[in-house]
């Protein structure tokens, strides 16, 4: 019973012109079933690593850093390290890190670093530049 039901709204959503998707009601886009947003999540869900791999590409080019990584190196990067399945916003998570800061994104330059330890290596530069002896106590250092 509840299938029918469901397909009744695809209908009457279909022959108004409207997103298929479930819950969504923007207007498809011409000649096809769904709108802008469904359409391209769809595809982000179907390709996660495709999707990393612009995204990335996006933000070196964002930063200004070269980018020379193919989509078969960046399926190859993502299926020895899982960056795909482990990356977020957790401390444990999985990021991309430049080994040699001052080269862009290419291949033989990226590995996997957790979060926490991302955080930690930029904090360690700048104490040293701020002459804070990170060995030290708090107090036996100036500032
Ligand atoms: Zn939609």
């Amino acid at each position: 019973m509840k299938k029918l039901s469901q397909s009744k709204a695809l209908i009457r959503k279909k022959a108004a012109g409207l997103c298929l998707e479930k819950h969504c009601r923007r207007k498809a886009r011409k000649q096809r079933t769904r709108c802008n947003t469904c359409a391209s999540r769809r595809w982000r869900a179907a390709n996660p690593i495709h999707y990393l791999w612009i995204n990335l590409r996006h933000h070196a080019k964002q930063r200004g850093h070269a980018f020379t990584i193919t989509r078969a190196e960046w399926a190859a990067f993502c299926k020895r390290t899982k960056y795909h399945e482990e990356k977020g916003r957790d401390p444990d998570s999985l990021t991309v890190e430049r080994k040699n800061e001052n080269q862009g994104y290419h291949f033989w330059n990226i590995t996997v670093l957790r979060h926490a330890e991302n955080r930690r290596r930029s904090y360690v530069k700048y104490f040293a530049h701020a002459g804070i002896d990170y060995a030290k106590e708090p107090w036996e250092n100036p500032l």
